[in-house]
């Protein structure tokens, strides 16, 4: 098969011929038919992730058909149309066994633990606990984005953000992440305050729902504006990019009693992150993780695109062949991008 490899860290990936994948026994292949290019494969590519062994294969957000099975896995056969979260659980940990497969002990991660998904094919571990199936009309550009950005998104809103109607929800970072998380946040019928950096975002995150849309890049105090423009602060508030700054700016845009979800990853490289935590305990606010979502947890969400409630293709500004796929991974160190670029390994 065709893939995107790369040797060293930093260096621009080449696109060669590389073995097959074979499925393990509880484990299937995917014929990848869409890849979504992500913040963390860049980070992965930069070296910035531990689990990644070199040469590597980046992809983590993908859909497609399944083309081999695994003799041990009993509900997906080839030709099945899936897609999987980026944490791919084992099943049996105590994590797994409580519901919880986003924070499984034993987890395998597409495009950092093993080969990803900007190839033809990438192998899934434990296919009965994480495919999920993609409904036959929905595009697989758009069951691509779900997979991370938009999974993640919605965990972080609706389940560990527990938004709730009327509530003025920030959102610091308006990326894929962030993005999806205006949407879904506007949808749950959240009044919506985005911030970022670039005017594009924002203008995205107006389309996408959001009240209002505060520019980051001037020299005020983007928390104080946030708490201005809601009337006191966020109940709810989110740092979907991942930085020091941004994670700062959202527990201080915050109510009293309001909830912060960090839910934009903060690459080890950059050392741990301060917290604001003498404004935690004084307001009483909640510092609140969020981790990918759960396969078992996808239907309701599944149910809200194919209503048309939440729409994750619009998010999709670009698709690529497999062959430019290097150097779009390369140019997103430089480029704070707003739209979400989608791989097409076999176009
Ligand atoms: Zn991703
Ligand atoms: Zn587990």
């Amino acid at each position: 098969m065709r893939a995107v490899v790369f040797e060293r860290y930093g260096e621009t990936p080449e696109v060669r011929e590389v073995a097959d994948p074979r499925p393990a026994g509880h484990g299937v292949v995917v014929r990848v038919a869409a890849t979504g290019l992500c913040r963390s494969d860049w980070h992965g590519w930069q070296g910035h992730d531990p689990d990644i062994t070199l040469p590597h294969v980046p992809g983590h957000e993908l859909a497609g058909v399944v083309e081999a099975v695994g003799a041990g896995v009993t509900g997906w056969r080839p030709g099945d149309r899936v897609t999987v979260p980026f944490v791919c659980a084992c099943g049996s940990c105590p994590s797994c066994a409580a519901g919880d497969q986003q924070v499984c002990e034993r987890q395998t991660q597409p495009g950092f633990t093993h080969w990803g998904s900007f190839a033809q094919y990438v192998a899934l571990d434990h296919a009965d606990v994480n495919l999920v199936g993609v409904p036959d009309d929905m595009d697989f550009a758009t069951a691509a984005s779900l997979g991370c950005r938009f999974a993640t998104a919605f965990r972080a809103v609706v389940q560990q953000g527990r938004v709730a109607a009327g509530e003025w929800v920030a959102v610091h970072g308006c990326g894929g992440v962030g993005l999806s998380a205006v949407m879904i946040a506007a949808a749950c019928g959240a009044r919506v305050v985005a911030v970022d950096v670039s005017p594009e975002a924002l203008d995205l995150a107006r389309k996408f729902g959001a009240a209002h849309c505060l520019d980051a890049s001037g020299a005020q105090d983007t928390a104080e504006a946030v708490r201005e423009l809601t009337g006191g602060g966020a109940h709810l508030s989110l740092d979907a990019l991942g930085a020091p700054a941004t994670c700062a700016a959202s527990v201080n845009g915050l109510r009293r009693r309001g909830r912060h979800v960090q839910v934009g990853l903060l690459p080890s490289a950059d050392g741990t992150t301060a917290v604001p935590m003498a404004r935690a305990i004084g307001w009483e606010l909640e510092i609140i993780g969020s981790h990918g979502m759960a396969a078992h947890s996808y239907p309701p969400m599944l149910e809200l695109v194919r209503s048309g409630v939440l729409r994750p293709g619009l998010l999709v500004t670009a698709t690529l062949p497999l062959d430019r796929a290097p150097a779009a991974l390369a140019a997103m160190g430089a480029a704070r991008g707003s739209g979400v670029t989608v791989i097409a390994p076999w176009s």
